[in-house]
């Protein structure tokens, strides 16, 4: 079926690399005041003979900050305003793939509609290889691109890029954007206006994302994303406002979905926003909400029990990610499978049960853990999906519900994930698992 994309724990490793480079350069307003002075040391370097004092270099430094910022400024302010010349009046010129591709990336921004855009520098990164490649002025950049889409994002939300500028005659273009992908996070410049014209699609709730021209597909997903979300609504207590953010594109590499290699089974893949990223203010960053992307093989089976269990990811996303996947798999299961109850009558669900019961249990010999989850060969959306009927006949679905905000919110750690269980439940994970093996599903 699908995943859940284990983002916070998969990021944890990059995170201390990134927390080491960072604060490195900061823009003061003092340095601001060294502006005058600073564009002339870029403009006219010292001849090489003399040694650079180091206030200099300080000011160069700062005056390159400034013209990037400003660069910055009017990137986002292009895209608000619908205008392209500004938007590419500081693209290298002579970078003629660039200019082309920035040309779509613009108008895949503007047909987003964002709410707030804006880009700022975080560190700057160091290559010797892409210093050969453009010459001494070359500045390679770590970007944050901070912006809110109507209704899909409750709040402004994160996501990096790297883009390298140079100094050309007075003036600083960029002339790359994607030199720094590979030291970047999971999906960095991998959103959904990164890769080739797109189209939006829209209802109230739902907002989709095709390639320009899958018109049909894009309104027959709206149409199934709505139905998906009609279900979650009807079969899951948390009350949710948002709208949801389904991308089905032709490409295997979107956000941090990988439909080539480790989600390849996957039909689909819910993945987190951040409002504050992974490493920026905590470890493990700030969860904002999830956006789904569509296995490019699976665009044409997208339908309203897929989606609902994507969905269901969707709306308990921004609790705060730290639950265990055998309840966050779980849930989303049990929600689409009442929605196929409600189609099919109850005995399609009977029978489901009991092969879960009678071939996928005997497989394992504890709840199926978040190491390996989604490399498990058994059964282990069955076993969770189990494991969650089970509990919602032991103590209802509000209380399942509850059990799940407070694993989402405070579920940091195996002491702590154990302690909300036993308190809401009666159970830990162990005698948990001992009623599913011994459970005779009720008819
Ligand atoms: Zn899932």
């Amino acid at each position: 079926m699908s995943a859940t994309t284990p983002i916070l724990r998969r990021w944890s490793g990059l995170l201390l690399a990134v927390a080491l480079v960072s604060g490195g350069v900061v823009y003061t307003v003092e340095q601001r005041h060294q502006d005058a002075r600073a564009r002339l040391a870029v403009t006219t370097p010292a001849p090489p003979s003399t040694t650079p004092k180091p206030s200099r270099i300080a000011a160069a430094v700062a005056a390159r900050r400034l013209a990037v910022d400003l660069i910055l400024v009017r990137r986002a302010q292009a895209v608000q305003t619908g205008n392209e010349q500004l938007f590419l009046a500081d693209i290298d010129p002579t970078n003629k793939k660039l200019v082309a591709a920035q040309k779509i990336l613009f108008a895949n921004l503007v047909e987003i509609g964002f709410d707030e855009l804006g880009y700022s520098q975080a560190e700057e990164r160091f290559n010797p290889e892409i210093l050969k490649a453009h010459g001494s002025t070359t500045y390679l950049v770590r970007v944050l691109m901070r912006y809110q889409i109507p209704k899909v994002d409750f709040t402004p939300v994160t996501t990096e890029l790297g883009y390298t500028f140079i100094a050309r005659g007075g003036h600083w273009l960029l002339t790359s954007d994607s030199e720094l992908d590979n030291d970047l996070g999971p999906g960095a410049h991998r959103e959904a206006w990164d890769l080739g014209r797109i189209e939006v699609q829209r209802s109230p709730r739902v907002m989709v994302i095709v390639e320009k021209g899958d018109t049909r597909r894009g309104r027959a997903i709206v149409h199934a994303a709505n139905e998906g979300l009609a279900e979650v609504t009807a079969y899951w207590p948390l009350k949710w406002t948002g709208s949801v953010l389904v991308i089905a594109l032709d490409e295997t590499d979107v956000r941090d979905a990988r439909f080539a290699d480790e989600d390849i089974e996957s039909a689909a893949s819910t993945g987190s926003t951040f409002s504050s990223l992974p490493g920026q203010e905590t470890v493990d960053g700030t969860v904002a909400g999830g956006y789904i992307v569509i296995n490019p093989n699976q665009r044409d089976q997208v339908d309203e029990i897929l989606l609902s269990h994507e969905i269901t990811h969707v709306v308990t996303a921004s609790l705060g990610g730290y639950e265990p996947l055998w309840l966050a798999e779980g849930s989303a299961e049990y929600v689409s499978w009442r929605g196929i109850e409600a189609l099919s009558g109850p005995g399609q669900v009977a029978k489901w049960e009991q092969e879960v019961v009678d071939t996928a249990v005997p497989q394992l010999t504890a709840l199926p853990s978040d190491a390996g989850f989604y490399q498990n060969s058994a059964d282990v959306y069955g076993v969770s999906w189990l494991a969650v009927r089970f509990l919602v006949r032991r103590i209802g679905l509000d209380k399942v519900e509850e059990l799940y905000e407070d694993m989402a919110r405070n579920g940091t750690d195996q002491a702590a994930r154990d302690r909300i269980l036993q308190d809401r439940t009666g159970l830990t994970e162990a005698t948990l698992w001992t009623s599913l093996t011994t459970y005779r599903p009720q008819r």
